[in-house]
């Protein structure tokens, strides 16, 4: 797999975002959580381009100004206040959040910088209110060490968290600012993993030791991933988002494969004899042709009086179609980028037709009135003419790179591990002084403090899990890749149930549950305390487990008990239990005929499995033993 990989000359790294568990947000004492249901208040801004100190201004940022983008911020006042407003300066930088990052960066073997200077960076979504994210180094030059390899940390930092984006109608995009200001750390690798498999063990090595800080947040978002691949002759190309450790090497797959296969198209061109001045900006309006189309997206453009307008782009036929990576085609490359550029729903284009009502005789006359070859393809966009024009315009300028082979981009990951266009990469990123905060000194004082008393390390964890609680090391693994090592902890101390029982529900049980759609992140530490006491006192069983964090995971509020009852899955009393071993007992006699006494492992079974473990097999075997004995006799 990774000579595979090597052959290509594929090279990744990683960029991991962490959420802090800390009281306060990163530059005021708002507390950091988020918050559900209606915003209280809400404001609007207009995008404007941040001029930083070097005078350089984004093309993206420039290009949303002037369509005349405005972004609404939904907030609730015990999560924000005037600082995530922009209203106010931002307060000192939270000493617990340095802290947090200077133990993470010792960790992993950072140096520590001498002085902590917070700084801005330039950022083009509206995602900040300020028009920058705040951020700061904290150490350099760290390893960590991946099956005998050491990968190189290039830095740690601690930035305050974005807004988050909660939707978008047309020119106004929804911001919600609670989350602006919570403390992330940043772990960045230098670019030296070569395989995909490599990048998830380093993405899970990492989460491993933040984690091992015990102080940072939990939960569906509080770990983000960026990844940055390139392969040989390929581009250097940056994903945003990849929000579980899981997909990281799936992203890589996907993405190694995506630019395989677009340096494959630059040679078809190039074997085609396609050159950059044949992909020209004729734009022809082609509205006529669809006068009486059955295609009810151009029809209803036209009824708007909206243009169809179409461009030719030579050599290009098939290679629209043509799969790049599983789930990704050059065709939707191009739809997308049209739809940033030109703030349009779709693109058509002829490697997809006929389609969508577009009949062959429309595309008879679209093909004569291009001068299309059968090398050719066409492709067309119903909408205002300003937007028809920009989202051509991107086509056009797309095709073009195509033959020089993969274009720089920031790309967004999809929780399916494929990917879309973002936006084109901004140059380099644009610092510069945040003068409204004073640095921190880190002295030597406080950095051997610091040493001498560090978490222990996820090796040191591991050692302990299997040791105190007699964890398997696949389970303690499990545990350690989880969020849920303090609650296992927990669990396992105040509880009467075995720790391996434990741990298999806090993983595997929550894994499989998550994947059937429960939303597990839902149930507390409190009720799952709950749940594990019950079944620690003999309440119920086990087996009772995926049920009942079903049933809590939709019942806010409610305690494992209501959970015992509503599901009817409290132990059977020995009563009942007598019952059931006459009925089985009674419904059996011709097997007990023949084979008398040794029909008891039979009759086991049928209880055991009518009982799904709410009862003790012991219990059973004692009872079934003694009425047999008497059928018997
Ligand atoms: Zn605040």
């Amino acid at each position: 797999m990774s000579t595979k990989y090597s052959k290509i000359g594929l090279k990744a790294g990683l960029e991991i975002h962490q959420q802090l568990d800390t009281r306060e947000k990163l530059f005021c004492s708002c507390e950091p959580k988020l918050f559900k249901g209606e915003p209280e208040f809400t404001f609007v801004r207009r995008l404007r381009p941040t001029q930083s100190e070097l005078g350089q201004v984004d093309s993206a940022a420039l290009f949303e100004f002037h369509k005349g983008t405005r972004i609404l911020y939904e907030a609730n006042n015990d999560t924000v206040c005037l600082v995530e407003m922009d209203e106010e300066p931002p307060h000192d930088l939270n000493k617990e959040a340095v802290e947090i990052c200077l133990i993470a960066s010792l960790m992993t073997k950072a140096k520590p910088v001498d002085e902590i200077h917070v700084m801005r960076k330039t950022v083009i979504d509206g995602s900040n209110t300020t028009g920058f994210q705040r951020t700061c180094v904290v150490a350099l030059n760290g390893e960590i060490d991946i099956k005998g390899k050491k990968v190189a940390i290039q830095q740690v930092s601690l930035e305050e968290d974005a807004a988050r984006k909660t939707g978008k109608d047309g020119q106004l995009i929804r911001y919600r600012i609670d989350r602006l200001g919570i403390p992330l750390i940043e772990v960045t690798t230098a670019p030296v993993i070569y395989s995909p498999e490599e990048a998830k063990e380093t993405a899970f090595a990492i989460g491993r030791i933040l984690r091992a800080t015990r102080r940072v947040r939990r939960g569906l978002g509080t770990i983000r991933q960026d990844v940055n691949v390139s392969i040989r002759d390929g581009a250097l190309i940056e994903i945003k988002g990849v929000q579980e450790l899981e997909l990281v090497s799936k992203v890589i797959e996907n993405e190694a494969q995506r630019q395989l296969s677009l340096l494959e198209i630059r040679d078809e061109l190039k074997k085609r004899g396609v050159k950059k001045e044949d992909i020209t900006e004729d734009f022809v309006d082609v509205t006529h042709i669809f006068k009486q189309t059955k295609c009810k997206v151009i029809a209803k453009a036209i009824k708007q009086n909206k243009p169809v307008l179409a461009v030719r782009l030579s050599g290009f036929a098939g290679l629209l179609k043509k799969q790049l990576a599983l789930g990704m085609r050059l065709g939707a490359e191009l739809a997308e980028i049209a739809r940033f550029w030109g703030r349009i729903g779709g693109i058509f284009h002829t490697d997809e037709m006929p389609a969508y009502g577009v009949t062959a005789e429309e595309l008879n006359q679209l093909g004569q009135l291009l001068k299309m070859e059968p090398q050719d393809a066409v492709v067309f966009v119903a909408d205002t003419l300003e937007n028809a024009t920009d989202a051509l315009k991107a086509v056009t300028e797309r095709a073009r790179v195509a033959l020089k082979g993969v274009p720089e981009e920031t790309r967004a990951a999809n929780p399916d591990g494929t990917t879309k266009y973002m936006r084109p990469r901004p140059g380099a990123t644009r610092m510069y002084p945040e003068t409204d905060v004073p640095p921190i000194q880190v002295t030597k004082e406080y950095l051997d403090d610091l040493s001498s008393r560090l978490p222990e390390l996820p090796e040191q964890l591991m050692k302990r899990l299997m040791e105190d609680f007699r964890l398997n090391r696949k389970l303690a693994k499990q545990i350690l890749n989880s969020e849920h090592l303090g609650l296992f902890e927990s669990l396992a101390r105040e509880t009467k149930v075995s720790s391996t029982v434990i741990a298999v529900a806090l993983t595997e049980t929550l894994k499989a549950l998550r994947r059937d759609g429960v939303n597990v992140e839902a149930v507390t530490d409190e009720q799952f305390m709950q749940m594990f006491g019950l079944i620690g006192s003999g309440k119920t069983a086990k087996e009772s487990i995926p049920e009942m964090l079903t049933w809590l995971a939709s019942h806010e509020g409610a305690t494992a008990n209501d959970a015992l009852e509503a599901l009817g899955l409290g132990m059977i009393s020995r009563k009942e239990l007598e019952r059931w071993v006459d009925d089985v007992i009674t419904r059996n006699s011709g097997l007990i005929e023949a084979r008398g006494k040794g029909a008891l492992g039979a009759l086991m079974g049928m209880i055991m499995k009518k009982a799904r473990g709410r009862v003790k097999a012991q219990l059973v075997n004692e009872i079934l033993k003694k009425r047999l004995d008497a059928a018997t006799s």
